[in-house]
């Protein structure tokens, strides 16, 4: 993913890449990168410096923490950064008249992982009796007796 600097030029640089997920490295504990990352954006030029702003586009199948069943989504991360020939705090380091977005594109999938894989924000889960899928409706087991945080409190009251 490398985009070639024409000295002269001064205009912002459009760029575009498709990239296999299995050759960009990004491996995620319980996450499948699927086929290829999209990549698109622009590189502005700041007068010696360089900010690349884009978007990734990245399919990706994992299972469900909760409900336990297999999902694919296509998510879009955002990404901005600055690029420069000296070194800094706030920019990636470049040499000579390349720049490699390689680096920035693979941080930006891993920082935007979830600590935690949902199909959907609210999912119910899977009831701790019978197994159902509460997102397809409820059961009817009584889910309040076996869960130990509860069975405490419900103690307490007994002994008054
Ligand atoms: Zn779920
Ligand atoms: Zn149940």
């Amino acid at each position: 993913m490398i985009i070639r600097l024409n000295a002269g030029n001064k205009e912002d640089l459009p760029f575009s890449f498709a990239m296999p997920c299995d050759k960009l490295d990004i491996s995620s504990k319980g996450t499948i990168y699927l086929g290829n990352a999209i990549i698109e954006g622009k590189l502005i030029f700041l007068g010696g410096d360089y900010a690349a702003e884009g978007k990734v586009t990245v399919g990706k199948r994992f299972l469900c923490d909760r409900c336990l069943k297999e999902v694919e989504k296509k998510v879009h991360i955002h990404f901005s950064e600055k690029f420069s020939r000296e070194e800094s705090d706030d920019s990636t380091l470049f040499t000579g008249d390349e720049i490699d977005l390689t680096e920035v594109v693979r941080d930006n999938i891993l920082a935007a992982e979830p600590i935690s894989h949902l199909c959907k924000e609210d999912c119910k889960g899977l009831c701790k009796i019978c197994g159902k899928d509460l997102n397809e409706g409820e059961c009817g087991c009584d889910r309040h007796i076996v869960d130990p945080r509860f069975s405490i409190l419900q103690d307490y009251r007994i002994d008054d």
